[in-house]
């Protein structure tokens, strides 16, 4: 239910759509109806791993997966990144479009709600960015993805986003190779295990991209060593990794 402060909210602060930027009329929902049919929303067959599309039923894993261990154990992304995908995600981070996630954040709790509550996780952390980056941004995307899912989801998973610490600006990673990046990162994130209950065995890394999958290893690894048991993903989109 809709309370006096949200309609007020959107009265002064109008949503705009996250394809096509534009403001959306009053009350309409937070896309635009033609925008929605632009986006390539992931379609079965999937990668048991990652999430990513395989091109046939007999293909269990995606490439990337079958040759390289993930220590997660399995996610689902609601997007391939293609242009779209991309411009969206871009202008979220380099634009301040927060409101955006609340569209992708409640598609995922829509889509993939039966499958996280299988998950029996305690927790939905976002991989972190690095405090200056968050103070550039003003918000971290992770961390609103994770609160508009969590708030969507019919059963309770709280978004704890100070377990999972980032240490220092890294490289950029686009630059760099699959091993590369890893490297790059393995240092990069740390995770606070006094910080970990009982009831935080499992935990969902959320993220807005996954193409080569080191970031997610990366805070997955930093995640077990700090006492996790399991980690899962959601993932807005999802790109080709190598
Ligand atoms: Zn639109
Ligand atoms: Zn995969």
């Amino acid at each position: 239910m809709e309370g006096a402060a949200e309609v007020l909210t959107e009265f002064f602060y109008p949503r705009r759509c996250p394809v096509c930027d534009r403001v959306l009329p009053f009350r309409s929902g937070n896309i635009c109806p033609g925008c929605f049919s632009k986006l390539s929303f992931t379609r079965s067959p999937v990668c048991r791993k990652c999430g990513k599309e395989v091109l046939g039923e007999a293909e269990e894993y995606c490439r990337d997966c079958s040759r390289r261990r993930k220590s997660f154990e399995y996610g689902f992304a609601l997007l391939n990144y293609d242009e779209t995908a991309r411009h969206s995600m871009a202008r979220i981070k380099y634009q301040g479009r927060r409101e955006y996630m609340d569209f992708y954040g409640e598609a995922i709790a829509a889509r993939y709600g039966k499958q996280i509550a299988r998950m029996e996780a305690g927790a939905l952390i976002p991989v972190p960015v690095h405090r200056k980056r968050k103070r550039e941004r003003g918000f971290n995307q992770a961390e609103a993805l994770a609160e508009a899912i969590s708030e969507n989801l019919p059963f309770p998973v709280p978004v704890r986003a100070d377990i999972l610490i980032r240490n220092k600006s890294t490289l950029p990673q686009k630059d760099l190779t699959a091993a590369e990046r890893l490297k790059n990162l393995s240092r990069a994130f740390e995770a606070d295990g006094s910080r970990i209950s009982l009831r935080m065995k499992n935990v969902i890394l959320v993220d807005d991209i996954y193409t080569t999958g080191s970031t997610a290893e990366a805070c997955t690894r930093a995640l077990l060593r700090a006492g996790v048991e399991k980690v899962y993903l959601l993932n807005v989109c999802i790109g080709h990794g190598r």
